[in-house]
């Protein structure tokens, strides 16, 4: 049975409304850069991400590794670009490699290391985003603010990799300050880096909660799931 919620008119109207409501953020912080939507498609059926790529969205991001391969299957791994959102393990590394165009959830030297050392051995530099633990819960993946630009020093160094920015989850709350605080912790590690490291220039914050605010505090990339494909089956 087609999945309402799914229907491309549905997923159209959510997709105007975020459109308007990141020009919106845009417009309120004078930045006149664009801000790229990775389409969240995990625990969606495929017919989510020819939803998507029917509204000229090309950017899909999964969680795990074994979804994405179900959705590269049914939708064609060149039609789209796809992010790996979620933490990898390294059993899975030569699996997930060859269906990931960027990787968000960077969180440990070990999985840099094999990550790396793969990618070298398939001929790629994969583009990576590492991820920081800003807002200190203890159930987040991430590196610690604390340890993020000694970690990054080394991180530039793996031939395998490219390491073009940081990426970070906010709490689940609506309290915004808290919100902001997250956004700014990972803003500010940026700024630190990419005065050493140029390439490391992308902000990976955002999600349906949180993104206008993210957008202000200057997130480059945003992770869409709910707001474009309704609230996740579960
Ligand atoms: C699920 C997920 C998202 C999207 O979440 P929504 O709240 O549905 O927008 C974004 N980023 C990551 C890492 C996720 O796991």
């Amino acid at each position: 049975m087609a999945d309402a919620a799914l229907a491309p008119e549905r997923v159209a109207a959510r997709w105007a409304e975020v459109q308007e409501r990141l020009a919106a953020a845009l417009a309120r912080t004078g930045r006149t850069d664009s801000v790229t939507v990775v389409a969240v498609t995990k625990g969606h059926p495929p017919a989510a991400v020819d939803a998507a790529l029917a509204l000229g969205l090309r950017d899909i991001g999964e969680n795990r590794v074994q979804e994405l391969e179900a959705k590269v299957a049914v939708a064609g791994r060149d039609r789209a670009t796809w992010h790996l959102l979620g933490p990898l393990q390294r059993n899975k590394i030569r699996r997930a490699l060859p269906l990931v165009d960027r990787f968000h959830a960077l969180d440990s030297l070990r999985i840099a290391e094999s990550l790396s050392t793969a990618a070298e051995m398939q001929g790629r530099r994969l583009p990576v985003l590492v991820e920081v633990n800003c807002s200190g819960e203890a159930t987040k993946h991430g590196f610690r603010p604390d340890e993020t630009l000694q970690v990054l020093a080394r991180l530039v160094e793996f031939p395998g990799l490219a390491i073009e920015g940081l990426m970070t989850m906010a709490p689940w709350t609506d309290h915004e300050p808290t919100l902001r605080a997250t956004f700014r912790c990972l803003r500010r590690l940026r700024d630190a880096a990419a005065a050493r490291w140029p390439q490391v220039h992308h902000l990976s914050m955002g999600m349906s909660n949180d993104y206008p605010i993210a957008v202000e505090e200057g997130s480059t990339i945003v992770r869409l799931g709910t707001a474009l494909f309704g609230e996740r089956p579960t």
